[in-house]
């Protein structure tokens, strides 16, 4: 058998163990066809390592859903994943919640033309296709300050992250930043960082994930303010110059 006839878990009872949410047959066959296009796409772009149908679903669907477990379902939600990649955690969340628009940014043109494919075969109609850099997104008036929530895995340091993520959302709003290790100086680096961008940590959850237990820690940023017009900072800045940074926070997930 080869690799394109691998079939995803359903994991119904998982899914509701530990989510409170479990997908409907049209979700679970948007997953299936999602995990097999992305099989497919993974021969010519390099999307992911995660191939495995187990894998995948606990560290691609559900780490991605587990992300956005604590915002309220049933209030319709503008988002944006920042650094998106090949769609995670984005497009797991715009199936599982089609009332939430869902804009996914990336800078690589090759990696947008395949989501833009992607979505069209999934008939997802919430997602929002971005071929952009975050520094540049985030001085744009159509863009800047305009979204609920900002989602950002696996994109760099914590404070990087978020020097991209916080100018995109409202006043109010939450930039969601996915972490794997996290650890006190961690979270004193990344106050520093996010209080000039006008942010504050609401909280820090720490989780396991259901099959393999691995840690995973997700921090919830509040925008308390107007981030100033400096940030962020030109291309490339905030890669080099991190906010807050010392030579101990230059993890990345
Ligand atoms: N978020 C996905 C995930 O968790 O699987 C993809 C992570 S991938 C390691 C990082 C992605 O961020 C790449 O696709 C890269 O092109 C994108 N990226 C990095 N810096 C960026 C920036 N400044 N603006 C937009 N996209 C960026």
């Amino acid at each position: 058998m080869g690799v394109s006839k691998l079939v995803l878990p359903e994991m119904t009872e998982l899914w509701q163990q530990t989510l409170e949410w479990s997908p409907n047959s049209q979700q679970q066959r948007q997953f299936q066809h999602l995990y097999q296009l992305t099989l497919d796409g993974n021969r010519q772009l390099n999307l992911t390592r995660i191939t495995a149908p187990e894998e995948f679903w606990e560290k691609h669907l559900w780490d991605s859903l587990q992300g956005v477990a604590l915002l309220q379902a049933n209030t319709p939600q503008r988002i944006i994943d920042v650094g998106t990649g090949g769609g995670f955690p984005g497009i797991p969340i715009a199936i599982a919640q089609p009332h939430w628009t869902v804009t996914l940014l990336d800078s690589t043109r090759k990696k947008i033309n395949f989501l833009q494919t992607l979505v069209l075969s999934l008939g997802v109609e919430n997602v929002a296709l971005l071929c952009d850099r975050a520094e540049q997104v985030g001085q744009n008036p159509e863009h800047r300050e305009v979204y609920d929530t900002a989602l950002v895995r696996a994109v760099g340091p914590a404070p990087v992250c978020a020097e991209y993520a916080l100018p995109l959302v409202k006043v109010g709003g939450l930039a969601v930043l996915y972490r794997g290790q996290w650890s006190a100086s961690d979270t004193e680096a990344l106050q520093s960082a996010i209080k000039p961008l006008g942010g504050k940590i609401d909280s820090t959850e720490i989780f396991l994930t259901p099959i393999s237990q691995s840690v995973r820690h997700c921090l919830y940023l509040r925008k308390i303010a107007p981030t100033p017009k400096q940030f962020p900072r030109p291309v490339g800045v905030p890669a080099q110059n991190i906010l807050g940074a010392t030579a101990v926070h230059r993890q990345s997930r």
